[in-house]
């Protein structure tokens, strides 16, 4: 298959998104920039067209996709009911990085729910999102359009770096603004659940819900054979052909560490002012207080270490505040939970 690379500047160029409406109504995938990082969109409703999507990415059957709507109107037609608790958060958070579960309706496909009784949806914040599910005319479901475990792309030139000649259409909306993928909270337990850490944050989360719980998932490795509740975090997850590790400790410690690995092959990910410390190649990610740029870089650096063909990436691992749960929730996989403590 031949995939075509659009570059949509502005929510004023209708062609173009009407082009990319037609290519999803008629069945097709299109990858797609979101203020998350890039999904990988297919007519929501169209069960042929969602389980292409598995395909795409070679995506563990079992992993459900998140729906994608762009006006309240598209949700009651997807889930039962929709409880006081899912309205305040749709009115704090929508559009914007939150995906919210409810039970599923009768319209929803299983290939989307994975035949769990529950479906997540999202209403994005990117206006070239919003304008290319309003082309459709129909949700969208749209996972991140990365190759199943690898690092989520927060560009469209990573989008075709994995999805060239598997996909119809990539819209070129520039990089994203969160970097790392929504939270995902389910209301379909007693007590709100966060499932999945992301740029809504869960002091966000309870500044509206009050007590929310957090899964055991979120900072934790589940067993084999265990079910998570949000089955995507089973997984080895986010991560680049380079072995990863996250390191807590000072940075003399860290530095003393990085010197028992090779050189040249060793990629560091550290805090500004923290480079000098080390002989190596180094990347920054931000202020150590600063979740946000974590969480703007951290998927691109990854990616750019395989690209430059480190074998190793040792990461000074960030806090648990703010948008921060979220970077070393998803560095927690990259690293298949090697954490060095010096
Ligand atoms: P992705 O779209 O690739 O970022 O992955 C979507 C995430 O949402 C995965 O971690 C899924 O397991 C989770 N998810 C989607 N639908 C549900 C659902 N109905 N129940 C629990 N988790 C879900
Ligand atoms: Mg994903």
């Amino acid at each position: 298959m031949k995939t075509e690379f659009l570059k949509i500047n502005s929510v004023c160029e209708t062609d173009k998104l009407r082009h990319a409406g037609e290519v999803l109504r008629r069945g097709g995938l299109c990858g797609m920039p979101t203020e998350t990082v890039y999904g990988l969109a297919a007519n929501a409703l169209d069960e042929a067209a969602v389980r292409k999507i598995f395909a795409a990415k070679g995506r563990p059957q079992d992993n459900p996709l998140i729906v994608h709507i762009a006006d309240l109107s598209q949700w009651p037609a997807l889930v039962r009911e929709i409880p006081p608790r899912a309205e305040a958060l749709a009115k704090a958070f929508w559009p914007g990085p939150l995906t919210i579960i409810l039970p599923k309706s009768g319209r929803v496909p299983d290939a989307v729910s994975c035949g769990l009784a529950t479906v997540a949806v999202r209403m994005p914040s990117h206006p070239i999102a919003a304008a290319i599910i309003r082309a459709a005319g129909v949700p969208l479901a749209a996972p991140s359009a990365n190759l199943s475990g690898k690092p989520s792309p927060t560009t469209a030139a990573h989008v075709l770096h994995d999805m060239d000649g598997r996909i119809d259409l990539i819209v070129d909306g520039g990089a994203c603004s969160v970097g790392v993928e929504s939270t995902v909270v389910t209301l379909c337990t007693e007590r709100p659940r966060l499932l999945r850490p992301g740029g809504v944050t869960l002091e966000m989360l309870q500044s509206v819900l009050g007590e929310v719980d957090v899964d055991k998932a979120v900072l934790g490795e589940t067993d084999a054979g265990e079910r998570p509740a949000s089955p995507g975090m089973k997984y080895k997850h986010y991560s680049p052909d380079a072995d990863v590790r996250l390191v807590r400790g000072s940075v003399e410690r860290f530095s003393a560490y990085a010197a028992s690995f090779p050189l040249r092959e060793t990629l560091i990910l550290c805090f500004d002012g923290e480079e000098s410390a080390f002989p190596n190649e180094t990347m920054t990610i931000g202020a150590p207080s600063d979740a946000e740029a974590h969480a703007h870089c951290i998927f691109r650096a990854l990616r750019d270490a395989d690209a430059r063909g480190f074998r190793t990436v040792l990461v000074h691992c960030p806090g648990e505040r703010g948008v921060d749960l979220a970077v070393l929730n998803r560095l927690l996989r990259a690293a298949a939970f090697q954490v060095i403590d010096l």
